[in-house]
């Protein structure tokens, strides 16, 4: 070979190879999006755990009364043997409305789960849950829900503006109920000092806000549906003295007049409710008030010396 051809041919080397990497890179490319494509269509067709059922009936604007009446449930149906262990077992009680119920237990106790089946996130496999009287199974999802008001240990913000993040609760809001709802909340102080007040960007790339003040501003997403039925999360992690007292204090306003279910930790929310529902390994192993518990030295009597402090 002329040493002018092989220079020629290196050139040519040169420039054929980088495309041939970039095609079979391209390639591995759209081999990816083709199983990204596949997985975002499996999400869409997900059919949600608990579907309306024909004739499923709205509700009507709730009193607030909740029946568990002999509610028995497994996460796993299939795995479920007759008579072995179950997530719950036979769980009764009954709440008149507008009262406090206080949900205690150890953990994995079942505290959650009866929260999920009251927000009908799943349906019993025996006994019925009754919200004045209806069977939820009756009832479509949607009218349950928009009475019904979350407030977890740790509450989602997205991204956007403070103000978008309260109105979730209620996308028809106005500015004002917005911010009556901030102010029953104890939300309203915290937000004026940011630096652009309710328009200031929250989530992945704006202000962060710390746990209790996020759980403020899930308060008052929940004052403004006015729901009749109020779930609430207490904290485990310690929040700050001051936190805490201003959740303490933006709650009880709140759970006036409706219906409220505490996972409780604290002794003081314990002791004020007019129900405690006491949790053992799926079963409700006591239900009374505190001082009826008490009484009985029972579990709720060992928990109480052991567990709960303020
Ligand atoms: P904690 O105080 O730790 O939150 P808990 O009393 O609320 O506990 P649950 O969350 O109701 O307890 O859990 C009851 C049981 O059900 C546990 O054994 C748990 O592992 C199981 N469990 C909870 N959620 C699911 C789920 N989504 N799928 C399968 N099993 C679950």
């Amino acid at each position: 070979m002329e040493i002018g051809t092989l220079i020629a041919f290196n050139a040519y080397i040169a420039l054929v190879f980088p495309t041939i990497v970039r095609f079979v890179d391209l390639s591995t490319m759209f081999q990816r999006a083709i199983t990204g494509i596949e997985n975002v269509f499996v999400l869409l067709d997900t059919r949600p755990e608990v579907a309306d059922t024909p004739g499923a009936q709205p509700l009507p604007r709730l009193d607030g009364d909740v029946e568990f009446a002999h509610v028995s449930f497994d996460y796993d149906r299939e795995a479920s043997k007759p008579g072995g262990p179950r997530t719950l077992t036979e769980v009764s009680f009954k709440v008149r409305a507008g009262q406090v119920v206080a949900i205690v237990g150890p953990s994995g106790s079942g505290k959650s789960t009866l929260i999920n089946l009251l927000a009908r996130f799943y349906d019993p496999a025996g006994g019925a849950v009754l919200v004045d009287g209806h069977d939820l199974r009756a009832a479509t999802t949607e009218s349950l829900r928009r009475q019904m008001g979350i407030v977890l240990q740790e509450n989602l913000l997205f991204s956007g503006t403070l103000e978008d993040n309260l109105k979730y609760g209620r996308p028809d809001a106005t500015r004002e109920e917005i911010v009556a709802a901030a102010q029953v909340a104890n939300a309203h102080e915290f937000i004026l000092r940011l630096p652009d007040g309710y328009n200031t960007q929250v989530g992945e790339r704006g202000a962060q806000l710390s746990g209790g003040q996020r759980q403020r501003i899930a308060i008052a997403r929940a004052v403004l549906r006015d729901p009749r039925l109020l779930v609430f999360d207490e904290a485990t992690s310690a929040l700050d003295l001051q936190s805490e007292r201003l959740i303490q204090e933006a709650m009880e306003r709140v759970m006036r007049g409706r219906t409220t279910f505490i996972i409780a930790h604290r002794l003081s929310t314990i002791q004020r409710a007019d129900l405690i529902l006491v949790m053992a390994e799926g079963r409700l192993a006591e239900q009374g008030t505190h001082e009826e518990l008490l009484a009985r030295q029972g579990m709720y009597a060992r928990l109480h010396a052991l567990q709960f402090q303020d």
